[in-house]
């Protein structure tokens, strides 16, 4: 079995050599690849996976300067927990002069998230979603004013994301944030031409899937992070192939082909 492109929903077939899955790796194990072809043993650990933690937040314009504080604050206390960050503390060019741009964070467990989806999945434009979603909000700005004490006073802006907001912006299976639990799938799918990268490889986080993109390049042309090395990308592309030509993110062109 090996990858020939993808299909998009609009119809369009765009051929391909090969194809890298970055999308939630549960959804598009299951929805964007037919899952009869992984191979049984693959199958079954996808079968294991578990969607990592949640979130809700609340993302507020404020009125004023952010006190003297750090940008980014953990608190926890005996009221729950919130995570407490002003973007615009240490980028000012986020809001007009004289404002905050400020988020309160909350991870959510999974049993939690599910109730959002079992609630609400079939009807986000409701009344109840929504004093839902302003009565969670309302709990994180209490909290958050043990640090900021006339925080909720100041705000001029407020939106509120859920779990199922999170699924509705990235895709991700009960709004995950950080992919899938213990993430450790190899970037080389069992499906040749077919290489995972994201979250659902190296780990959550910026750095971890910046350096996943790395890892599926790797997979796709053996040698490619190791300037000046031979590339050995025939035994990845197969028979049938001849030539492939990538352009590096510098403007830099590789050419690769070989005959038989
Ligand atoms: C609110 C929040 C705060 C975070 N804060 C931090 C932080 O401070 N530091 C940190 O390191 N990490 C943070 N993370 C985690 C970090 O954002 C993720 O680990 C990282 O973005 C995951 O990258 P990814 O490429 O695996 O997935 P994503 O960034 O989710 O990229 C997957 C992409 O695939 C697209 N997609 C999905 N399905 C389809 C489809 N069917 N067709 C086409 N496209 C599709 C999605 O729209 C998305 O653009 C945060 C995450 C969230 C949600």
């Amino acid at each position: 079995m090996r990858v020939r492109g993808v299909r998009l929903a609009s119809g369009e077939v765009i051929r391909a050599l090969a194809v890298v899955m970055n999308a939630d790796l549960l959804a598009a194990t299951s929805r964007l690849i037919e899952p009869s072809a992984w191979p049984a043993d693959f199958a079954a650990k996808l079968d294991a996976l578990e969607p990592a933690t949640s979130m809700f937040s609340v993302h507020l314009a404020v009125r004023g300067a952010w006190p003297a504080i750090p940008p980014i604050v953990h608190l926890s206390s005996a009221g729950g927990q919130v995570e407490i960050v002003c973007p615009s503390h240490v980028d000012p060019t986020a809001c007009p002069p004289g404002f905050s741009t400020v988020e309160l964070m909350r991870l959510v467990p999974q049993d939690e998230a599910r109730e959002w989806f079992e609630a609400f999945a079939a009807r986000t434009d409701g009344e109840v979603y929504k004093a839902r979603k302003t009565a969670e909000a309302d709990k994180l700005i209490a909290l958050a004013e043990e640090v900021v004490p006339d925080l909720g006073a100041r705000i001029v802006g407020r939106w509120e994301a859920s779990p199922l907001t999170f699924t509705r912006y990235t895709r991700s299976t009960s709004g995950a944030v950080y992919g899938v639990r213990g993430a450790s799938i190899a970037a080389r799918s069992p499906v040749r031409g077919l290489v995972f990268a994201g979250s659902a490889t190296h780990g959550a986080g910026f750095e971890a899937v910046t350096i996943s993109g790395a890892s599926a390049a790797e997979a796709l042309l053996p040698g490619v992070l190791a300037r000046g090395t031979a590339c050995k990308a025939r035994a990845e592309w197969g028979e049938g192939v001849r030539e492939a030509a990538w352009r590096l993110p510098g403007g830099e062109r590789w050419r690769t082909s070989w005959g038989g």
